[in-house]
């Protein structure tokens, strides 16, 4: 078990596309992942968060309320889309102290690989899609903040740069 120091914005390896996971044997990191994700009290969480660079993010959204479903989503590709945008405040383990509005489709469909090495196929809606958008923007550089008009952003700014003083 490790908890690995999670990154904060705007650390430039946060704003950096990811490589592809080539080698699926990584349950060292998934576990590192995990533990990392649950004690900082987080519901998902990207490798490139903790500075590895590679296309892969856990995620439990439930677990908080007693219900487990942990999800390790290996070099996901988002195929399909309900295209109803929904705006909902978000936080980010990597952007501690401000919650920011993000537009994000209700739902969507996920091909990703599994830890054990297959291949799967889903439907997502509600928070699970949610957190599946926000984990995915992070393997392609892009955080929360990317997504305000730049009048928006500055205050996001503002309001991180005091809370993180
Ligand atoms: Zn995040």
């Amino acid at each position: 078990m490790a908890v690995l120091p999670i990154l904060k914005w705007p650390d430039p390896r946060l704003s950096t596309k990811c490589a592809p996971l080539e080698d699926p044997r990584c349950d060292a990191l998934i576990r590192d992942l995990f533990d990392t994700m649950y004690a900082a009290n987080g519901r998902g969480l990207a490798a490139p968060q903790v500075g590895i660079l590679k296309r892969v993010f856990v995620m439990d959204v439930g677990w908080k309320e007693g219900t487990h479903t942990p999800m390790v989503m290996i070099n996901p590709t988002i195929m399909a889309v309900e295209r109803v945008p929904l705006t909902m405040e978000e936080g980010c383990l990597s952007l501690p102290g401000i919650m920011v509005p993000v537009e994000r489709f209700a739902a969507v469909t996920v091909q990703w690989t599994a830890a054990e090495g297959d291949i799967h196929m889903a439907d997502f809606d509600g928070f699970e899609a949610r957190c599946i958008q926000h984990e995915f923007d992070h393997l392609n550089g892009i955080v929360t903040l990317d997504h305000l008009d730049s009048e928006a952003r500055e205050r996001a700014e503002a309001e991180y740069a005091r809370e993180n003083r």
